[in-house]
């Protein structure tokens, strides 16, 4: 013992300098806050981020072994031109520690800034306990400069062992396996996903994860709604950087930026369900979930016992006749989602919308018709472009109202394929086009007698710089609280308000006090995007059910149809020719995806003759439409809940790629095989606290559904009922108690069920 003494010694001091030496650094360099939870550092010198650690679980986002990386960037125009600064360029940093938990950091005496009043401050605080941080941003003596983009917070994340994946609410939800392989192959130096909110992106958020293992967490506190970009890069060494970009709306002579909202990072155990629970909790609350037309009963009763929406496109003959069919099948509210009623050629024509193009006596005689039948209808009109081809687009002197860039250029895109010809988007800031628009809605609701306006495009947030419109340039808020406006207007004239539904395209958590009902197209992206490695998730459901309404599917058991009024030379030979078998199957897996995921079914392109030649098809959709309308509770009015765990099989099968335009031109493959879930699950709670398990199965073989789960999981009692809806009734299956639940329930191939784990004391 005695002899290994020196040794222990010399061990113990090297121990000792070296524990020093980390501590001395620390204090030296970094300055920290942790909550017990989560841990955030930055260099005492310069701000830079330095770490951001769950204290909680062994995960690490960024660590010290990192270059320093600025936790801001900001691009200001002034009088030298464009530039971008960050951290590097601040000659002066300072910080405060207020309390334990929060961090105020200052940058200031900026090199090449000719305003030398300019700094930045930030604030970082861990408020609750909990593994979320707050983080604020201010710019301070900006007279004269204009900021064009605040990136703030920036997190460099570093790569996980393990499958990552990243979430994201893009309109109705995506997630992607291994986003740095993804990134790593995108050509050009900048290799990164960026989505606007709120537009694209329907809530304001986003979740990088490795289920089990490490999960980052991404939002924004803005009740507001201000222009925001959330963004992921990958740099050279392989890391993800998380920003998110601000676009501040300043007047001239602004002395100060600061955004009214804060940013939200931290730490979680989980998947995107696990995400989408935590920003539930947060969006449930906002004024526009408390606001929403749908919780409020403001949305009509027709469109709540709809059962089944058809989108047909043309005449009447095509669209009504079809309709009234399918409901005389089905036996249930069928209504219409119907385009290309309108006078104009689709994408290049509009806003001429109006005489229809079958005539007026024609139009109205088929909505009474339909009205007799207890069909309704929502005609098409886009709420954003104007064709600059068009004889009003002079008449009327819509250019000085369209939407312009930076540089004073009318925002204009092709999106016909076969015309060329461009269509402007316009201001929705300016009086004369919610005036514009809001008398269209007026002339089709009380002359036309529609029930409902689609506005496509609605959840979108278009950018102005005109300074004519009289409102801030470029980001801000503007945009939705003119959409607002315009809703108001177009209610304000009409009469029977009850009755009518206004839809949007696309989804969005500010849009809920607007719009009746959201068009989440997603469901059947393969069709008109093709083969990706973004695969479609609930998303907005999952947080937003209860308080949106939500259809559509480019579902179609035919060849998508061509415009009689567009060109000539590319017009099908074939018109409603039918799609091949083939692609039957995805049918199926579209109709049940748009079931267990909550939304009102849609078929598109329907027609009489299909109840005969794609009988299965047809009865598949008909009994998903009858078993949905028996668990309205949970399909309609139904909070989200993660579907107890069982093992689901899968199938390679043949994918259409066709919409109006995709696969039209010979550009692209119209068809590809993928591998898809063979049994679609959604287990929604409704308001009186019971569970509603919806399983649709696209399996040409019995499934048996087999899972297992404690009560308290879900807020059910110990002991309680199980039942099952099909389409042909509701029946008792079984009982449990003891807190447990065990399902064993074959479903038959292609079986379509809800199986609803009901309380004794419930009133079912
Ligand atoms: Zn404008």
């Amino acid at each position: 013992m005695t002899k290994n003494k020196p040794h222990i010694l010399r061990t113990t001091i090297i121990f000792i300098s070296c524990f020093l030496l980390v501590c001395c650094s620390n204090i030296e360099h970094d300055i920290s806050i942790d909550n017990g939870k989560i841990v955030l550092s930055f260099n005492k010198n310069t701000g830079a981020l330095v770490e951001f650690r769950d204290l909680i679980n062994p995960y690490i986002f960024s660590d010290k072994n990192l270059p320093a990386f600025s936790p801001w960037e900001v691009e200001i125009h002034d009088s030298s031109g464009i530039q971008t600064i960050d951290i590097e360029d601040a000659s002066k940093f300072r910080y405060w520690i207020p309390n334990d938990s929060t961090l105020i950091l200052e940058w200031k005496k900026f090199q090449g800034l000719t305003n030398k009043n300019f700094r930045i401050a930030a604030i970082v605080s861990l408020d609750e306990p909990n593994q979320m941080s707050s983080w604020r941003i201010s710019l301070d003596g900006i007279k004269g400069m204009q900021v064009n983009k605040v990136a703030f917070p920036r997190i460099k994340i570093i790569e996980s062992e393990g499958d990552e994946f990243l979430a994201v609410p893009e309109w109705m939800g995506q997630v992607i396996k291994d986003p740095r392989a993804h990134l790593s192959k995108m050509k050009g130096e900048v290799k990164k996903f960026e989505w606007s909110y709120p537009g694209p992106l329907s809530m304001q958020c986003a979740a990088l994860y490795t289920p089990g293992k490490r999960g980052f967490y991404a939002s924004c506190n803005d009740t507001l709604a201000y222009r925001k970009n959330l963004a992921f890069t990958l740099d050279s060494a392989g890391n993800l950087i998380y920003q998110l970009n601000n676009f501040p709306a300043l007047e001239s002579g602004s002395v100060k930026y600061e955004p009214s909202y804060s940013a939200i990072i931290g730490s979680f155990t989980g998947d995107w369900i696990t995400a989408a629970e935590i920003y539930r909790d947060w969006g449930s609350k906002q004024k526009w979930s408390r606001e929403s037309r749908f919780i409020k009963n403001q949305t009509p009763e027709w469109l709540e016992k709809t059962s089944l929406w058809v989108w047909n496109r043309g005449r009447s003959s095509n669209v009504i006749v079809p309709a009234a069919d399918l409901q005389k099948r089905l036996g249930l509210p069928v209504s219409v989602f119907w385009h290309w009623w309108h006078g104009c050629s689709y994408d290049d024509g509009f806003p001429e919308y109006i005489p229809p193009r079958e005539g007026k006596e024609s139009f109205i005689s088929a909505m009474n018709n339909a009205s007799k039948k207890g069909i309704n209808a929502i005609v098409y009109m886009n709420q954003a472009l104007w064709g600059t081809t068009t004889g009003s687009w002079k008449i009327e002197g819509a250019e000085k109202f369209a939407a312009k860039d930076s540089k004073g250029n009318i925002l204009s895109h092709v999106f016909n394929i076969f015309s060329n010809r461009p269509t402007a988007y316009m201001c929705m800031a300016t009086q004369f086009w919610k005036d514009k628009y809001s008398s269209l809605c007026d002339s089709a609701i009380n002359t036309y007698k529609a029930n409902g306006v689609y506005m496509d495009m609605a959840c979108l947030n278009t950018m102005c710089f005109d300074k004519s419109h009289g409102h801030p340039v470029g980001g801000g808020n503007y945009h939705i609280q003119h959409f607002g406006k315009m809703t108001g207007l177009i209610r304000s004239k009409i009469t029977d308000k009850q009755n009518i539904v206004l839809a949007g395209e696309g989804a969005g958590e500010v849009w809920l006090p607007y719009l009746d009902l959201f068009l989440t197209l997603a469901v059947s992206k393969e069709r008109y995007a093709g083969p990706g490695a973004w695969e479609t998730i609930p998303f907005f459901q999952a947080v937003y059910h209860q308080y949106a309404i939500t259809y559509g599917n480019y579902s179609s058991l035919l060849v998508p149809p061509y415009d009689e009024l567009w060109p000539k030379e590319f017009a099908p030979k074939e018109p409603l020719k039918m799609l091949d078998d083939h692609f039957n199957r995805q049918f199926l897996m579209e109709q049940a995806r748009s079931f267990t995921w909550g939304l009102q079914p849609t078929i598109a392109n329907y027609q009489s003759f299909l109840a005969k030649e794609r009988t299965a098809e047809i009865k598949y959709l008909t009994d998903i439409a009858k078993v949905r309308y028996q668990g309205l509770q949970y399909m309609l009015h139904g909070k989200f809940l993660r579907t107890p765990g069982f093992n689901i099989p899968q199938k390679e099968f043949d994918i259409s790629r066709l919409s109006i335009y995709a696969g039209k031109m010979g550009e692209s493959v119209t068809s590809f095989r993928g591998i898809f879930p063979l049994i679609y699950t959604g287990t929604w709670q409704s308001e009186n606290k019971n569970i509603g398990i919806a399983v649709a199965s696209i399996s040409d073989d019995p499934f048996v559904v087999k899972f297992s789960f404690k009560s308290d999981e879900y807020v059910l009692p110990p002991s309680g009922s199980i039942y099952v809806i099909d389409s042909d009734e509701r029946r008792y299956i079984g009982s449990y108690s003891k807190g447990i639940i065990s399902v064993d329930y074959t479903l038959n191939p292609r079986g379509i069920c809800i199986i609803e784990i009901i309380s004794d004391k419930s009133l079912n």
